[in-house]
């Protein structure tokens, strides 16, 4: 099975997302859990719940993606801050139960000048508040372009990570194609190279998700532009491989391209066509 979606408004609820997936041709989606720049969360409700759920079910959708609000920082030297990050997830993931088994992904963090140790010793912190025994919700650390001094810019810092982590069970990792190739992974021209690296140090039992996205800056730039498929420095060709990988090919896909819903439609029936 392909399962292949996109970043979609969540203003509408969950059974509007999943319609307007139906629409572009995805069976699945990612959302942010609240406004991306923090903020409160929407009241549940339990009737777009269920009816999202008959849908899914009856549309074989695949496992949902939802996105921490990119402002958190599990890693700021604030204390304030740090709450802030950890009250926003915790709130999250009890909130995540009503549509249970599915994935949260969020940016790990930056050390904001106290150094790459200290930042996963608080990261890791966080996330041994946060998570729960109970939960049904996988937590995925993303692969960043290392802009600034975010942590997640190696797989070695999401592996320390990891290891600081008591309910280890409970986490993944979403790979961003133009986050890694942006950070210095070349996946355009040693795909396999990076993939065994990535089972050298992490495991790829670890990794759950792909951001498929096109990068508008070239090799190891670490600026973190997300580009149209195709049209960027990794190109067609490149990600077609990464879909069509046996490692990748069964994981969930998820674009995050600069478009409208027409746009995310044309990038998903080419890349169903490019599927092999
Ligand atoms: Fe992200
Ligand atoms: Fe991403
Ligand atoms: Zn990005």
């Amino acid at each position: 099975m392909f399962y292949i979606g996109c970043h979609l408004s969540a203003s509408k609820g969950f059974t509007a997302m999943g319609k307007k997936a139906l629409e572009i041709g995805a069976n699945t989606f990612q959302f942010f859990t609240r406004n991306p720049r923090g903020g409160k969360a929407k009241d549940v409700s339990e009737k777009d719940i269920a009816d999202f759920l008959a849908l899914a079910k009856e549309n074989k959708f695949g496992v949902l993606l939802a996105h921490a609000p990119y402002t958190l920082n599990a890693a700021a030297a604030d204390e304030s801050v740090r709450q802030f990050a950890l009250d926003t997830m915790a709130d999250d993931l009890k909130r995540m139960e009503y549509v249970p088994h599915n994935y949260y992904n969020f940016h790990p963090g930056s050390h904001v000048g106290q150094g790459t140790e200290e930042g996963i010793r608080k990261i890791a912190g966080i996330l041994n508040a946060v998570l729960k025994k109970e939960q049904t919700t996988t937590v995925l650390l993303e692969t960043m372009a290392g802009k600034g001094s975010e942590i997640g810019r190696s797989f070695e810092e999401l592996q320390s990570i990891i290891e600081q982590v008591e309910l280890k069970e409970k986490l993944g990792v979403c790979l961003d194609t133009c986050h890694v190739y942006d950070a210095g992974y070349d996946i355009v021209n040693r795909l396999d190279g990076v993939l065994e690296d990535f089972d050298r140090i992490i495991g790829l039992d670890r990794l759950k998700a792909i951001h498929l996205n096109d990068t508008k800056n070239p090799f190891a730039s670490h600026k973190d532009r997300h580009e149209k498929l195709g049209h960027g420095f990794l190109g067609l060709d490149a990600l077609v491989g990464i879909i069509n990988h046996p490692k990748l090919r069964d994981l969930p896909f998820y674009l995050e391209t600069p478009n409208e819903l027409d746009g995310y439609a044309m990038e998903i029936a080419l890349m169903k066509k490019k599927r092999g």
